[in-house]
């Protein structure tokens, strides 16, 4: 069920020396062991990528696009092996994650489409003369994919980089590996050039901190927290690298006063214990209307409070653990603060069970600005409902915080979806769903939420430079 985790640098799979257990955050036993490179292995999966790029930055965008599909073809027809492993490592019911490996091929198949159409332009220009402007791949690509979508997360890094022309070494999450080891075996089988894409695991930092000062590191693609994208992004300004970031969100949810109260408390209650709220995106901070707060909090709590927890592996399920042990102390932290400055506790609180990494969904109501949860993402399955005044008092809650990623509203008017569209500090907004994004989109966010996009027509642009070309008929 597990995959043999190995690192893969030009084109071989390598153990190592030094391991680290995986575990499975259900269970607590251990799954695998991680190889940990080594420097001389990054050293290697550098000059594998910089040969790699001269092999792919010529490959003419069809054929590039071609292996890219047959990639994701790959990945469609193994969907329940790589399901398994990824309920194994990370938790989620097994349905969320066979989701996941569709999405993870969606991405592949978005993007190599994209591959076709990175089309530049003609700018008129004088008789004698002509102006292009040129879309190119931006050389070697350090990525660092974190744990909450084993499987979706590498792939749209890898997805961009390779429908782009770039070649890339990708540090996938020391907690969930399988996703990127199962995705470098579909482009293997699927007769990628050896070096184009290579995949290391290790110390986060001493991986960081070795590839990107290095000369062909030209963009460093990251998802993760805000702190380490900051870090991450003062190492790559001193060597004037670019770097593409998808960092934390704690999305704000509007609920107005016309909506369809009950179907938005079940909805928001559902979705909020997705992926046990280890999602950037995931809906947090609830504003409701004053004259409708009761009853959409009595609904949402009692949504709430029946998610079936436990083994994603078992029928049923919704909602697994968390991905890994840090999650439940900070979790509780963020409780006992919001219960200290005066919140209620509506549901849960603390951890499920005693073995296994579990959080109960949990419901806090009418928090204090003050309360740590209100600025911090709690990055985990618990929700915090508070009744808003109007319409004006929800948008400036919304846009209190320095995260600007995902921002949902739940109204039919048309004047305050207007305002929303407006006014709402978020790279994403939904009206009437709380999905954020499917590969044809664009992704990102704006504050400390990132920097660039990923997926949609404009994705592949952080993944290119432009060249732009004066052309003369004559020497002047
Ligand atoms: P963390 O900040 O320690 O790590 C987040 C990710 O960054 C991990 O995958 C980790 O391996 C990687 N990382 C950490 N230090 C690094 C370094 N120096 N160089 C390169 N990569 C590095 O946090 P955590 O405890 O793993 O996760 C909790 C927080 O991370 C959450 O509060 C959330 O904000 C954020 N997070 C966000 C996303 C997202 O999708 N935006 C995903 C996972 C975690």
């Amino acid at each position: 069920m597990y995959p043999d985790l190995k690192l893969f640098i030009a084109g071989e799979w390598r153990k190592t020396d030094v391991t680290i257990p995986v575990i499975n955050p259900a269970t607590e036993a251990e799954l695998g062991r991680l190889p940990c490179a080594s420097i001389k292995d990054l050293d290697d999966a550098l000059e594998a990528a910089v040969i790699g790029f001269q092999i792919w930055r010529k490959t003419s965008p069809r054929a590039r696009a071609d292996i890219i599909m047959h990639a994701a073809k790959l990945l469609r027809e193994r969907q329940e092996k790589i399901a398994h492993s990824i309920t194994l490592e990370h938790g989620k019911p097994l349905s969320q994650a066979r989701l996941e490996v569709i999405r993870g091929a969606e991405f592949f198949e978005w993007d190599a489409g994209e591959a076709m159409r990175t089309y530049g332009r003609i700018i008129p220009a004088a008789p004698g003369h002509k102006f292009s402007v040129h879309h190119q791949p931006a050389g070697v690509v350090a990525a660092f994919s974190p744990w909450n979508f084993p499987m979706s997360q590498p792939a749209r890094k890898i997805a961009g980089a390779l429908a782009s022309g770039c070649a890339i070494i990708l540090k996938a999450a020391e907690e969930t590996p399988a996703g990127a080891v199962h995705i470098a075996k579909a482009f293997e089988d699927a007769g990628l050039p050896a070096g184009v894409l290579n995949l290391v695991f290790g110390q986060p930092s001493e991986i960081s901190e070795h590839l990107i000062p290095k000369d062909p590191v030209q963009l460093v693609a990251f998802t993760g927290s805000t702190a380490v994208g900051r870090h991450l992004t003062t190492l790559a300004s001193h060597h004037m690298t670019r770097v593409l970031l998808e960092l934390g969100g704690h999305a704000p949810v509007i609920i107005c006063e016309d909506t369809d109260i009950k179907t938005a408390a079940v909805s928001s209650a559902v979705r909020k214990m997705r992926n046990t709220g280890q999602v950037c995106t995931s809906p947090t901070r609830f504003f409701a209307h004053e004259h409708i707060f009761e009853e959409y909090a009595a609904g949402f709590v009692q949504r709430a409070a029946s998610t079936l927890v436990g083994n994603g592996m078992e029928p049923g399920i919704e909602m697994g653990p968390t991905a890994n042990d840090r999650r439940i102390p900070a979790l509780i932290e963020l409780v006992e603060d919001a219960k200290a400055k005066g919140a209620t506790v509506a549901t849960g609180g603390g951890r499920h069970g005693d073995r296994g990494f579990f959080f109960q969904p949990t419901v806090l109501l009418n928090v204090p600005k003050d309360a740590r949860i209100m600025q911090e993402e709690p990055f985990g399955p618990v929700a915090v409902i508070n009744p808003v005044a109007s319409l004006d008092d929800a948008i400036e809650q919304a846009n209190s915080v320095p995260f600007g990623l995902a921002g949902y509203g739940f109204t039919n008017r048309a004047d305050y979806i207007d305002r929303l569209v407006d006014e709402l500090e978020v790279g994403n907004l939904s009206i009437n769903t709380l999905e954020a994004s499917m590969p044809e989109t664009p992704f990102g966010g704006v504050k400390s939420s990132g920097q660039g996009r990923e997926g949609g027509t404009e994705g592949l642009e952080n993944y290119m430079t432009i060249k732009n070309v004066w052309h003369s008929a004559n020497i002047t």
